[in-house]
């Protein structure tokens, strides 16, 4: 294993800026996934470090060792594809072997080193089955198997479960993340599923129209947003943004229907001088419903409510926006015609008219 460094590498396809200036490291057997919107450049960064693309510009390092110009086979990386990429002709034992084969592994240790694999994937049953005899979920499993038989410097994959339905999904993450605690290969994943995400990453790298939008650990990122995007787009559902004015002269965020926010306690409001407008963020659980007029708070009305078993979901309109809130329960709620919400000034967030965090 190794760590993985990109500096300022940027890739255009013609006037399309694939990626766009990204500085990233991968630690040693850290697991990092690259996640945002379709077209955000996650596949190119990935095919950057496998070779199968070259860079117009910047550095791909891994170890200590500038690996920008070198051919994918040199490199010692494994990939898992969103297709599997699996071998027709052979059988499962020699598609998981494979990496092996061509290292001149001798046949009797590639078969024990296969078996041990195969035992911890649950597919020792399918080693002599072809890849069209599985079901999708084992196509994965086996393809996992291939990624993980012979210890690469680094592991690659590109949105391995994609192909699952959500029961396979929830399976095969829990299992990729035990492998990453038992084999702590160092990863790059992409995936534009927030869930898998958050669940199998030691960071997370949020990137739209190809650019590095933020670096974090999962709680990093939910909890402090760096920019309206990263707000908008992590988070199910996302962050509440709504739209202010700066009153400064009495010291209040104005958020219309003759709601205001104290700048007290707002993180963020000592940097509102020559501000007008800001958006504020805020979760949908630290939103509080009150059914009888409270100073500061949101009058809105009820607009849906979805009940979801664990938690329901409401969502408010005010005059000219909605709002939802997260309620911890499965009693479903009744609401009088008229709520006021309270937002939590401890858990709002200010973004500028470029939508950066105002801190
Ligand atoms: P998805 O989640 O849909 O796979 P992505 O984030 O992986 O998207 P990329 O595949 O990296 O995005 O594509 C980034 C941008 O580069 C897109 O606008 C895409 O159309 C463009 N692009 C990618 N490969 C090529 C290519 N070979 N020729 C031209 N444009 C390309």
């Amino acid at each position: 294993m190794s760590s993985l460094t990109l500096q300022n590498v940027s890739k255009n396809f013609g006037a399309v800026r694939a990626v766009q200036s990204v500085d990233l490291t991968v630690k040693d057997g850290e697991f990092i996934s690259l996640l945002g919107p379709s077209g955000c450049g996650k596949t190119t960064t990935l095919r950057i470090v496998a070779g199968l693309e070259l860079c117009d510009s910047g550095n791909v390092v891994i170890g200590d060792k500038d690996v920008t110009m070198m051919p994918p086979g040199e490199r010692d990386i494994a990939m898992v594809f969103q297709d599997y990429a699996l071998y027709p002709h052979m059988d499962v034992l020699d598609n998981v072997g494979y990496p092996l084969k061509v290292r001149g592994v001798q046949r009797a240790e590639l078969q024990r080193r296969v078996h041990e694999v195969a035992v911890r994937l649950q597919i020792e049953a399918l080693l002599e089955r072809r890849p069209g005899q599985l079901s999708g979920g084992q196509q994965q499993r086996v393809a996992l198997a291939r990624a993980v038989v012979h210890p690469a410097k680094i592991t690659l994959y590109d949105e391995p479960l994609s192909n699952l339905d959500a029961q396979l999904r929830n399976e095969a993450r829990i299992f990729l993340k035990h492998l990453q605690q038992e084999v702590g290969a160092t990863s790059l994943y992409v995936t534009h599923d927030q869930a898998e995400a958050m669940a199998l990453s030691d960071r997370i790298v949020v990137m739209n129209q190809g650019k590095v939008m933020q670096i974090g650990t999962p709680m990093e990122i939910y909890r402090t947003p760096a920019n309206s995007f990263v707000a908008s787009f992590i988070g199910n559902p996302p962050m509440n943004l709504l739209a202010c004015q700066v009153d400064a002269s009495a010291n209040l965020l104005r958020l219309g229907d003759g709601a205001a926010l104290p700048f007290a306690g707002l993180r963020g409001s000592a940097s509102l001088g020559g501000k007008s407008k800001v958006t504020l963020g805020i979760r949908p659980e630290h939103v509080t419903i009150h059914t009888t007029p409270k100073d500061g708070c949101l009058p809105a009305r009820l607009y849906i409510i979805q009940e979801l078993g664990s938690e329901i979901l409401t969502v408010f309109h005010t005059e000219k926006q909605l709002v939802t809130v997260r309620l911890y329960t499965d009693e479903p709620p009744h609401f009088p015609e008229q709520v006021w919400l309270e937002l939590n000034p401890a858990y709002s967030f200010l973004y500028d008219e470029n939508g950066q965090l105002i801190s």
